[in-house]
């Protein structure tokens, strides 16, 4: 049988079968994955194929293999381990909450989560709420921030979880996919997720995160079917994504802008600092690239990320 992993507790999965269905199942015996050295073998959103097995009347599931993953997740313990834990699997898209105040989110932390969320191959669409709140010169903020990320082929809408603007197009972005919300602590994500779906109760509310420092078995998250025939992953505590591990020379090509223009820059392995004839820094001179775009890539070139590194999960 093949089904998709709904959640895990450590030692069993709780799989679920396109019929809806659901198994509680293990791992068989050696059962271990190429490829990734991981405290888990499996993770939330993961397909695998599975036996069934019968002992006292009880039937439970033997996972036997795993399919091809489009994309996965991680998040890089931040203790003497430095082990990988695998989040979730098959993600679809991601939700980034952005806020202008009530908190702000800085262009820095924009960035770096989509860098990160392009590394890993992750569609992310960007949902500034709270417009219900904005004026003057938060409103002109927000139009301004749309326009630089929609102008570099990122989904951008206006909504507020509050009043329900635009809840209806983020719904039908959802139809048929598996979603996650992140953004940091106070932007909406509990709210927008109650008026997506009502009845659902979610972990994102933030959860003690002192507490959870260091120890990554407390962070399950977990898949839910909604109503309107979409799926969200749950991620307790997480308002963004772990840290990929990026060579220097790598960093330009998930800033989608500058991708584009490596082609024109003089030196193939053009890391658009101080080349001579670099496509990227004559876009920034008259104005096609973003200032806040490239200083949030000289920042994560420079390795200014210690900080967000423990922020990104932590906070
Ligand atoms: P989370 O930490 O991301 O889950 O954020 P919450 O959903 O707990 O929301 C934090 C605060 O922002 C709460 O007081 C909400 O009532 C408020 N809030 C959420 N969405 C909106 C919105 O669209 N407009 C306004 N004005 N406030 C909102
Ligand atoms: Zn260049």
């Amino acid at each position: 049988m093949t089904g998709t992993v709904y959640k895990s507790t450590g030692s069993w999965y709780t799989v679920k079968t396109t019929l809806g269905a659901s198994y509680q199942c293990r791992i068989k015996g050696k059962f271990r994955l190429k490829g990734i050295k991981s405290t888990n073998p499996i993770a939330v959103g993961d397909v695998v194929d599975f036996e069934l097995e019968t002992k006292n009347d009880e039937v439970t599931g033997v996972i036997e293999s795993i399919h091809d993953r489009e994309n996965y997740i991680v998040r890089k313990s931040v203790n003497l381990s430095k082990q990988t834990h695998i989040i979730a699997a098959n993600i679809d898209q991601v939700f980034l909450l952005i806020t202008i105040d009530n908190p702000p989110t800085f262009t820095s932390f924009i960035d770096r989560f989509l860098v990160t969320a392009q590394a890993y191959d992750v569609k992310t669409v960007l949902l500034f709420n709270k417009v219900d709140s904005y004026y003057g010169d938060t409103l002109d903020e927000v139009k301004y921030l749309a326009h630089v990320y929609r102008k570099i082929g990122y989904e951008c809408i206006g909504i507020s979880a509050k009043t329900g603007k635009n809840i209806d197009k983020v719904k039908a972005l959802m139809k048929d996919k598996v979603s996650m919300f992140a953004g940091h602590s106070g932007v909406g994500k509990s709210t927008l997720v109650n008026v997506i779906e009502p009845t659902l109760d979610l972990k994102t509310k933030e959860i003690s995160n002192q507490h959870m420092q260091g120890q990554h078995t407390t962070t399950f998250a977990e898949m839910f079917d909604l109503s309107f025939g979409a799926k969200i992953i749950d991620t307790p505590g997480i308002k963004g994504f772990g840290v990929v591990d990026m060579d220097r020379e790598e960093v330009g090509d998930y800033f989608p802008e500058f991708f584009a223009l490596k082609q024109d820059c003089k030196f193939n392995n053009c890391i658009h600092i101080d080349e001579p004839k670099c496509a990227v820094k004559d876009a920034l001179e008259n104005g096609d690239i973003a200032y806040s775009r490239y200083r949030s890539y000289i920042q994560i070139l420079e390795g200014e990320d210690e900080n967000y590194r423990t922020d990104n999960w932590d906070n």
